[in-house]
């Protein structure tokens, strides 16, 4: 194992990765945005990254812990233990669910990922209710591919059980794009640090972004009609 260091992160790779320039040089343009959004100038302990070059490998990490000890096809990346955990890119060709992946939905995951410690870090710790928000965040903050799409739950789903809501990522991205367009910085920031914030301004957010979406859908549909 080889190990890449910088002020806010330590990446263990293998040197045969062939993508491992690409990573690195990605992850350095980008995170210090990210640490900026997050008001975070420096860290005490820094991220680890770890790139698994087997599925087995990567299994003996995850399996201790999921809850039914099933490990899917799907499970690419982990931050059970803190740290993030991901399978390497030619490994993630390998499964079924990711034979299509690209560098760049490759390199956003870890993003995503670091968008969630970075997050940790101001809020204190790694407990909320409301992982719509993070995840949010998350999707927004690493430019993934994601749409803006009918916003069909309700608040309360999405608190109470977020991983049975379906479309939950675009439907976070979704309200994310509206925040991050609409609200100020350091409001943001605020719901970041104080879940009570959070909780003050959910509602309100997830009815705005509700009306966002659809007035968003219908200007869309309406400006492709007219190139028809
Ligand atoms: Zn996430």
């Amino acid at each position: 194992m080889e190990i890449y260091e910088n002020n806010f992160l330590i990446l263990m790779y293998n040197k045969k990765d062939s993508n491992i320039k690409e990573i690195i040089k990605t992850i350095n343009d980008r995170i210090i945005e990210i640490a900026n959004f997050f008001g975070i100038t420096q860290i005490k302990d820094k991220i680890k990254i770890k790139i698994y070059y087997s599925q087995e490998e990567f299994q003996k990490y995850l399996i201790p812990f999921l809850y039914d000890g099933k490990y899917y096809d799907w499970m690419i990346a982990s931050t059970h233990d803190g740290n993030i955990n991901i399978l390497s890119l030619d490994n993630c060709r390998q499964t079924n669910s990711h034979k299509d992946m690209n560098k760049k939905e490759y390199i956003d995951i870890i993003i995503h990922e670091f968008v969630h410690k970075f997050h940790q870090l101001v809020k204190g710790d790694n407990k909320t209710e409301n992982a719509w928000f993070h995840e949010a965040l998350a999707t927004n903050l690493s430019n993934e591919y994601y749409d803006v799409i009918p916003i069909s739950c309700t608040l309360d789903e999405l608190k109470q059980d977020y991983n049975s809501v379906d479309n939950r990522y675009d439907i976070s991205y979704t309200i994310g794009k509206y925040l991050l367009e609409n609200y100020p910085h350091n409001l943001i920031l605020s719901m970041c640090k104080d879940e009570k914030i959070l909780e003050e301004q959910a509602k309100k957010i997830f009815e705005e972004a509700k009306l966002y979406s659809q007035e968003y859908l219908a200007d869309k549909s309406s400006s492709s009609n007219r190139k028809i």
